[in-house]
């Protein structure tokens, strides 16, 4: 077990942190039995023409983890690394993420095995419409929603929503969310997940006694999630001193200008050599002292072999599943305080919630409403998911599980079985 999860098994990692937290609630076996596991699993040939004229084939996923509590959502990824396996844990995270913060949402995930950094707009367009076209008969605004995850964004969401309205015959655009504004799009959605982060990180800070302004961040990950979270972190007068991409990391005692760095990525595509700062490994930007740890890129990044150099104090979960049992164990003994992924970066999900009742509606928010709406429900969250740990004295990571997993059971229960 240990060796799988070393190796960096996501959906071990799922399935372990669920029997914990059932464990700790003395959950009922029947109960487990019906919430565990994916409802349904869908695999697809994604045959794409590329630009040379030759046809590549692309393996493609899309996971329902649980409808207990509304139509499934989440996510679609596009990365080298995309496993069923990894679908499959981050379906399963969506379930227990959306019942954290009480939306009325279940939990899927999907993704496409490609190297979209190698791939031309056009092809991507391509192998989007098609891959849509295979799991058709999966999605529907009331049935399961897909949203951006890492490496789509509300382009990518423009076509899916072009692509099923196209079969459908009338447009749809309640089938995705993270769409463009102009297409249904919910103010405020892009950055909901940076955003929610930061919320959480307010609320820790507080908890812990850390004053925000006078505090030191280190970054890891500056997609969507992680530049988002250290614009707002900077904004608020604390210090980010150091940040990386898949490409490099840098370095600044003085704090890096969040601002500056982000306009150097959307130019270059890249945080390495950025002026004033001095080029660090990965492993030393993990070890770093300061306040606040954000990981923000991928699975599986604080381990047993690098969780006992962290020195911060507050781990912020920004990406899904960056700390592995072992790493919790480790971190746990450290005194180490971690927000959890589905407590942390539940901002990205409550804002697609409200862009999909937008929709639904055909009545758009301002986005200072989102903003406060968003704030109201991630401080909620982070209350509740405290209020576990504090009563039953565990780990924040099970606590967060035991609020989302008492949810989803609680709703099975009512349901009952069919037939
Ligand atoms: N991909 C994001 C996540 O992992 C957002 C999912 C959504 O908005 O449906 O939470």
């Amino acid at each position: 077990m240990i060796t799988e999860i070393a190796k960096g098994n996501a959906y071990d990692v799922a399935l372990e942190n669920f029997d914990t937290a059932a464990d700790a609630m003395e959950l009922d076996n029947d109960i487990r039995e019906m919430i565990k596991y994916p409802e349904r699993v869908l695999m697809v040939t994604v045959p794409v023409r590329m630009d040379n004229g030759h046809i590549h084939r692309f393996e493609g996923y899309r996971v329902q983890h649980s409808m207990v509590r509304g139509p499934a959502k989440g996510g679609i990824r596009y990365h080298p690394q995309v496993t069923l396996d990894e679908v499959k844990a981050l379906a399963t995270w969506m379930t227990w993420k959306c019942a954290v913060v009480n939306i009325p949402f279940g939990g899927a995930k999907g993704g496409i095995t490609c190297d979209p950094k190698h791939m031309s707009l056009r092809e991507l367009e391509r192998m989007t419409r098609r891959y849509t076209s295979a799991i058709l008969p999966l999605i529907g605004p009331e049935r399961d929603i897909p949203a951006p995850d890492v490496y789509t964004n509300s382009q990518t969401m423009a076509w899916i929503m072009d692509t099923y309205s196209m079969t459908k015959g009338y447009p749809i655009p309640g089938v995705v969310t993270g769409k463009p504004i102009s297409l249904g799009g919910s103010l405020g959605r892009n950055e909901a997940t940076g955003r929610g982060v930061f919320y959480t990180i307010q609320c820790a800070c507080e908890h812990l006694n850390i004053p925000l302004d006078h505090a030191t961040v280190a970054v890891q990950g500056f997609g969507n999630a992680g530049s988002i979270t250290a614009q707002l972190l900077h904004s608020a007068g604390a210090k980010v001193i150091a940040v990386s991409d898949s490409t490099g990391c840098v370095y600044s005692k003085n704090g890096l200008d969040i601002p500056e760095l982000i306009h150097m990525k959307a130019l270059c595509g890249h945080v390495q050599g950025f002026p004033e700062s001095e080029p660090i490994s990965a492993a030393e930007l993990l070890a770093l002292k300061c306040d606040i740890l954000v990981p923000a890129a991928l699975e599986n990044t604080i381990r047993a072999d690098n969780a006992s150099a962290v020195k911060a104090k507050i781990i912020a979960e920004a990406a899904n599943g960056p700390l592995n049992p072992a790493a919790d164990r480790i971190l746990e003994g450290k005194g180490v305080f971690v927000i959890p992924d589905i407590l942390c970066n539940a901002g990205g999900v409550t804002v697609s919630y409200f862009e999909w009742v937008q929709d639904e509606q055909h009545l758009f928010w301002e986005a200072q409403d989102v903003y406060d709406r968003l704030e109201r429900v991630m401080k909620t969250a982070f209350r509740e998911v405290l209020k576990v740990q504090q009563d039953r004295k565990v780990p924040m990571r099970i606590a967060a599980n035991m609020l989302g997993i008492g949810r989803v059971a609680e709703a099975v229960q009512l349901r009952s079985i069919y037939p």
